[in-house]
């Protein structure tokens, strides 16, 4: 029962903050600091639509996936932790046990090293839940050096993070004093 009116209160703070932005745009940087794109997250009613546009990759295919920490932190960005996993799935679009929440299709850089792509994360959010990529302190999305295969664990053999940027809720200056996940905390006994 303590569980059922923790889920009630639960849904009471999140029913009173004011609506999350639907769009948000994420400047991308590599582990010098150079600012190589934008991918710009959109919530839709099927998910999270991602428009990818970057410059300055080598030709061909590459991995990416959203992570658990929005931290970009170079020059390997594991600062960011792992993939966005908040169902406790295996890693990869083509595992039978998969994916995480994260995982994204590949996108290719064309010869000139450009990518205009348009991915979906369809059971992701930009509002709240536990599907939401700013709940807490947000999420980061990071561009490997090498494909995914779709398979490998933990992250699909797809080599070094060259690219992150961070997806955080609005630029507040405080922090919210009805974190969800304090309280949480706090109700361990
Ligand atoms: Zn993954």
């Amino acid at each position: 029962m303590r569980w059922l009116s923790f889920i009630l209160i639960m849904l009471l703070i999140t029913g009173c903050q004011p609506k999350d932005e639907k769009s948000k745009s994420v400047d991308m940087y590599n582990a010098s600091g150079d600012m190589l794109g934008t991918i710009t997250f959109n919530e839709q009613s099927g998910g999270v639509n991602l428009k990818v546009k970057l410059e300055g990759l080598a030709p061909g295919f590459h991995g990416i996936h959203m992570h658990e920490y929005a931290k970009c932190e170079g020059p390997d960005f594991k600062s960011a932790g792992n993939h966005f996993n908040p169902e406790g799935k295996e890693h990869g679009l083509m595992h039978p046990e998969g994916a995480h929440l994260g995982d994204l299709p590949n996108i290719e850089a064309d010869s000139g090293g450009l990518v205009d792509a348009d991915l979906m994360l369809p059971e992701a959010t930009l509002l709240d839940g536990k599907n939401s990529l700013t709940r807490g302190d947000g999420t980061a999305v990071i561009v490997t050096e090498g494909e995914d295969d779709g398979m490998s664990q933990p992250g699909g053999n797809s080599g070094e993070r060259i690219i992150c940027g961070t997806l955080t809720k609005n630029e507040k200056q405080e922090e919210s004093p009805t974190d969800p996940t304090q309280y949480n905390e706090k109700q361990e006994e």
